[in-house]
């Protein structure tokens, strides 16, 4: 789960990290315009941020008006440049050429800046743990300086039953070349950043930039968070992080309905399978067949009626599905629950694209005789290279 820059800097906050104080304006109007930037009255400039779940927005520019998605301009000039960004379309390095549009502005205190930093804690698969990266040339696109000067990243793994240690602290604010208080504040950010990341469950802090001011103290002006959506149960104020303008639609209605395992994806054959690595193997296969999945959607073995019934009008929804493909192990949910899914969904929506199910298992016969009675042209079939060669001959053929 991404989390906007405003909300990450009031996570870092309650974790005494330093941060600009700043304020969110939530919606479109004069009125709510102005509330806001009557906190900035006695500010003469202040920094206006256009949020967006997407990195690079000071160099990326509006599709509308050609200006930055982060602005510093004078205080009366505030009121204009936040109209510029509502519900316009921000383009910058990370969200391709579609762009994202805005629906929230963050306005910020001006920083004195006299260096920037690049910061950042992660975790990394391969080494299983998390990893501290931090730069000295902050302010930048990281993966270029790790490109072209990767001895200006330091890099390394912290043992999570340790946690960050003090030592390693130091060798940060080493790389920094800080000295005296700073030196001590920037040991204090960092032990209290990973507190922050292992508490919130992230699997990505970034901070770039992380600057020190002019007047000797660190502040963190840029904050990129993602969270561990599988921790959800844990964090009452997860939820609060969302934010449905940003949510893919058709993700965004699996998970109100109790489906936590889809992901659209890019193709245009819709996929259910009950458990995730039949899901994948399902993927695969179709993959290595030529085809391309619309989405990833793994029931799950303990699914009702309903929300299997959710699972296909979702599927169907779908503006790309050309096709949709079943693939059930019956154990502990039975074959025909699915079937009756799928025909309880038909009664309101109908099924356009062909439609292959490979029911094995528990209840396939009383799947298979329900799947006839009703009427639907879905194929059936036990097996599974036979039932994705089907699928992709039936959408071919419906083209
Ligand atoms: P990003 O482009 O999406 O990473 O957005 P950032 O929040 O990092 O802002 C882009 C750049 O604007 C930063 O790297 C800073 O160099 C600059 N910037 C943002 N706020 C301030 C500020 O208060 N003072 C100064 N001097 N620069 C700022
Ligand atoms: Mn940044």
């Amino acid at each position: 789960m991404n989390v906007h820059e405003y909300r990450a800097k009031e996570l870092l906050k309650s974790f005494h990290i330093s941060v600009p104080f700043g304020v969110c304006i939530e919606e479109n109007t004069s009125s709510a315009i102005a509330a806001a930037l009557r906190a900035f009255e006695n500010h003469s400039k202040v920094v206006v941020k256009a949020q967006i779940h997407a990195g690079g927005r000071g160099k990326g520019h509006f599709k509308e008006n050609g200006t930055s998605g982060v602005r510093l301009v004078e205080t009366e000039h505030a009121s204009e440049a936040a109209v510029g960004m509502f519900g316009k379309t921000l383009m910058t390095n990370q969200t391709g050429t579609d762009g994202k549009i805005v629906h929230k502005v963050y306005v910020t205190e001006t920083v004195a800046v006299a260096r920037e930093f690049y910061l950042s804690l992660l975790i990394d698969r391969d080494r299983q743990c998390p990893v501290l990266m931090a730069s000295d040339s902050g302010g930048c696109d990281v993966e270029t300086v790790a490109q072209t000067h990767p001895e200006k990243v330091l890099m390394f793994p912290v043992d999570p039953l340790l946690g960050l240690q003090a030592f390693q602290a130091r060798r940060v604010a080493c790389l920094f070349q800080l000295s005296g208080g700073a030196f001590n504040e920037c040991v204090e950010l960092l032990l209290n950043l990973y507190r922050a990341f292992a508490a919130s469950d992230a699997y990505l802090i970034e901070i770039n930039p992380l600057v020190l001011t002019q007047d000797g103290h660190l502040s963190a002006l840029d904050c990129k968070m993602q969270l561990d959506d599988n921790a959800r149960f844990r964090h009452e104020n997860f939820a609060s992080f969302d934010d449905p303008n940003e949510a893919e639609p058709t993700e965004a209605e699996a998970k109100s309905v109790g489906i936590h395992n889809y992901v659209a994806l890019d193709g245009d054959i819709a996929c259910l399978a009950n458990g995730a690595g039949l899901g994948m193997a399902t993927l695969d296969l179709l993959d290595a067949l030529g085809g391309k999945a619309a989405n990833f959607l793994d029931i799950g073995d303990t699914a009702s009626a309903e929300q299997i019934e959710a699972g296909f009008r979702i599927l169907l929804k779908h503006p790309k599905t050309r096709g949709v493909f079943v693939n059930i192990f019956g154990g502990t949910l039975p074959c025909d629950r699915v079937v009756q899914g799928l025909i309880s969904v038909t009664e309101t929506v109908a099924l356009r694209v062909p439609c292959v199910m490979r029911l094995m298992g528990n209840h396939k016969n009383e799947g298979l005789t329900l799947l006839k009675r009703s009427g639907l042209s879905a194929i059936a079939t036990e097996d599974l290279t036979t039932a994705a060669k089907a699928i992709l001959r039936e959408t071919k053929a419906a083209l």
